[in-house]
């Protein structure tokens, strides 16, 4: 086999991400950092632009995958990559491929009128903030230390997809009128929300990775164990270990941009989502709040 002479034109890495995990988690089958720690990112092949432009490739995790690895090949499973490098990710391969300049729209929700505000991703990504010792437990009294981490790309993909089957649900049950009753439409709908609500359960279950009972120095990580304990612990204390499962999967990039309106002045706080079948795609992010 002769190499090819070409190769030496082929696409160079032209960012060098700073993981939000700060690789915590990562052992060198599931990521491989430079030295430095940092994750080279090459720029979006023209392959790669085709998939993510194609609404039905978006919808199977599998193609996301395959342009992840092209653009990433240091993540070497990226089942197993974690939600906030998985959006710091994003941007920079955004950044690597688009001279670092998003365009993003939105109405003003005051008199209405489209706005267009380019964002710097290499601005956002040096807004990014980094895991925290704190970001690791909650504490449940002087009784129970909980260890959380972030849900990981399958995770990630599981919930968008459920969320996506839900949300057709939703049109089908309000698209019927008059032709079901009200109260069917409460029921159906109901049962839909617990569907997902389930699976954030399930998902937030997973995303325990033990805990220490202090006052006898047990450590639980039986599975089985910790998923019945989430069960049977009170609402409080089970918003409580949401919350902290759920700041540990904000970290990173700014979830949130202050828009102001050139028309009226008016200025309000919005959500921006790095969901690639929007953020890369032709359709703008409007709507698209996670
Ligand atoms: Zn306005």
């Amino acid at each position: 086999m002769t190499s090819n002479p070409l190769q030496q034109f082929f696409r160079q890495p032209s960012v060098y991400l700073r993981l939000p995990t700060k690789g915590k988690w990562y052992t060198s089958e599931i990521v491989e950092t430079t030295a430095d720690n940092e994750l080279a990112v090459y720029p979006l092949s023209a392959m790669n632009d085709i998939m993510l432009n194609t609404p039905d490739a978006m919808l199977n995790g599998q193609a996301l995958e395959n342009v992840i690895k092209d653009c990433a090949p240091g993540i070497k499973d990226v089942k197993r990559f974690l939600l906030p490098d998985v959006e710091a990710l994003f941007l920079a391969i955004k950044s690597a491929s688009n001279g670092g300049k998003i365009d993003i729209d939105r109405k003003c929700p005051k008199c209405e009128a489209d706005n267009t505000y380019e964002l710097n991703c290499s601005y956002l990504l040096d807004s990014s903030t980094f895991l925290n010792e704190d970001d690791l437990t909650t504490q449940f009294s002087d009784e129970l230390v909980i260890h959380v981490r972030p849900y990981d790309f399958e995770m990630r993909q599981l919930f968008l997809k459920r969320e996506f089957e839900e949300e057709k649900t939703f049109r089908n049950i309000n698209a019927q009128g008059d032709a079901i009753d009200d109260i069917t439409k409460a029921k159906l709908m109901a049962e839909s929300i617990e569907r997902l609500s389930k699976l954030t359960f399930s998902l937030v279950s997973r995303s325990i990775e033990k805990i220490v009972i202090l006052k006898q120095n047990v450590t639980v990580t039986d599975r089985e164990h910790i998923n019945e304990w989430l069960v049977g612990i009170s609402k409080a204390q089970a918003e409580i270990v949401m919350e902290a499962v759920d700041k540990i999967n904000k970290i990173g990039i700014p979830k949130t941009l202050t828009a102001q309106c050139t028309s009226c002045g008016h200025s309000w706080e919005d959500a921006l989502s790095f969901d690639p079948a929007s953020f890369f795609g032709k359709r703008s992010l409007q709507g698209m709040a996670s």
